[in-house]
């Protein structure tokens, strides 16, 4: 099948090209911040990535270029690729007309500052001296949500930047369909005699070696093209993340504390996750605005399915126990201890270490504070405040310091406001793939057919379609209780 052959898309797709040579090289230069660069360079890396994105910016708003795109959203009888490409382009054509050059420059640097001031703040357990920029980052994304439109709430457009389509009311809708049994299931587990709320594997020792050994032994079993030879890496940073380029560069990261295995190998899988979908992309959509995912529900969902459904699995455990005695240097350490370990619900103050029935209840509580904030119901003087009560409500428990309450989390420092709903209904939709592929009849064990199926039913398309799209296309809708279902039945205790 021939992918694009509209000669108005074809001229897109070779202007394209410039366009993407930017955007490759300064993903690559986002990565070497992230990771191997020495720590004076931030400075000048960051003036470099901000003058690029302005170069950009002026290349993408050249006058043809503009009149090409537009041109192509009147075609008619254009293919799905094709309409993928003038869907995304309009999306970047929208942000690129309608936020200001000056006003992106400024949140940049208000940003790069905020992230630096938030570091600090976390490091003394200090709100106050991040109070004014956190401020200052809910004004900007409230201007932003001006400039960039909505009908509803102003929330809606900012959502609308991590998962086209998403509305507030989409993710009101969720939660109050997803909260109330995750609560009824969260208090059977902690009041059954069963229950123990601690596990010796959470503050026992590894060997950081055996760590990266085992972290690349799963790499190797999960992905032929994992290594040097290949074209997929993992490498270490402060924050697990993935990054890919094209379909024959995607790199990982993961992180290692020395104590508590599971937050490095379950990074590591989940990271694996994110990567599989930028390596399983069709080659023809190399170097096209719809290579790779772009919707971060669909990206989480594919992170949570590995992570949750295979990663935390008796028959993961059971293919790398040997690996793992030696690790924690017990020889005794049975599949049963790992997976009581990796499975283990408890209500805690920090999301990164939520488990499967809490994390969404710290979702919850974001979405309703930015929420609030952008509407103007909240104000950032009393987040602090609402942080503990909200938590006190959700969770039963109260954070002792702003580290482990309104400071832990990068992502309104980074501005990224809008983003934290996606990870819930993401790992939701993990669940409903899980589902599809096991009543297909394919074993979580049989890593290159999941592999296989996941890139015929999703990866191949990169972003050609919206979630809604996708879905429709497999004959799915979004449904809660799909995922509600799975923990009811693996938390019966
Ligand atoms: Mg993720």
């Amino acid at each position: 099948m021939l992918y694009f052959k509209n000669s108005t898309i074809l001229k897109i797709l070779d202007y394209y090209k410039d366009l993407w040579s930017l955007s490759y090289l300064s993903g690559l230069a986002s990565w070497d911040l992230e990771t191997y660069m020495p720590k004076m360079a931030a400075n000048f890396r960051g003036e470099a990535l901000a003058r690029v994105s302005t170069i950009r910016q002026k290349k993408f708003l050249d006058k043809e270029f503009v009149s090409l795109i537009n041109k192509a959203d009147k075609e008619k009888d254009l293919n799905d690729y094709e309409k993928g490409v003038v869907r995304i382009m309009l999306q970047s054509l929208k942000l690129y007309q309608k936020v200001p050059s000056k006003f992106l420059e400024e949140f940049e640097i208000l940003t790069n500052k905020a992230t630096v001031v938030w570091a600090d703040a976390k490091l003394k357990n200090d709100f106050n001296s991040f109070k004014p920029y956190l401020e200052k980052i809910f004004q900007k994304n409230k201007e932003l949500a001006d400039l960039l439109g909505y009908e509803e709430s102003p929330y809606d457009a900012l959502l609308d930047l991590y998962e086209e389509e998403l509305t507030s009311k989409d993710v009101t809708k969720f939660f109050d369909v997803a909260l109330p049994p995750l609560k009824t299931l969260l208090n059977k587990i902690v009041t059954s005699p069963n229950y123990k709320p601690t596990h010796f594997l959470e503050s026992k020792k590894y060997d950081k070696n055996k760590m990266i050994a085992l972290n690349e032994k799963v790499l190797k079993d999960l992905w032929s093209g994992y290594g040097r030879e290949g074209n997929f890496r993992l490498d270490v940073s402060s924050h697990p993340f993935t990054i890919s380029f094209n379909s024959q560069d995607t790199r990982i990261t993961t992180w290692y504390n020395e104590t508590d295995f599971a937050r490095s190998l379950m990074a590591t899988v989940h990271e694996f996750g994110h990567g599989l979908y930028d390596m399983q992309y069709d080659d023809k959509l190399n170097m096209t605005p719809i290579a790779g995912g772009s919707g971060l529900v669909i990206h989480e969902s594919q992170s949570r399915f590995w992570e949750n459904h295979i990663g935390r699995s008796k028959e993961f455990i059971k293919k790398y126990i040997k690996d793992i005695r030696s690790l924690v240097n017990k020889n005794d350490l049975s599949v049963d201890d790992v997976y009581s370990y990796l499975n283990l619900v408890k209500p805690s103050l920090l999301r990164i270490e939520a488990d499967e029935v809490t994390y969404h209840m710290h979702i919850a509580l974001r979405f309703e504070i930015e929420k609030g904030l952008i509407e103007g119901k909240l104000k950032v003087n009393d987040i602090q405040e609402i942080w503990n009560t909200k938590m006190k409500d959700y969770l039963g428990i109260t954070p002792k310091t702003d580290k482990e309450g309104v400071l832990q989390d990068i992502h309104w420092a980074h501005g990224s406001v809008g983003y934290f709903p996606t990870y819930s209904m993401g790992t939701f939709l993990g669940s409903q793939w899980e589902e599809k592929i096991s009543s297909e009849g394919i074993g979580n064990n049989r890593y290159q057919e999941v592999e296989k199926w996941l890139k015929n039913k999703i990866h191949r398309y990169g972003s050609t379609y919206t979630l809604k799209d996708l879905l429709r296309k497999n004959k799915m809708k979004f449904d809660p209780s799909v995922n509600i279902k799975y923990l009811e039945n693996k938390y019966t205790y």
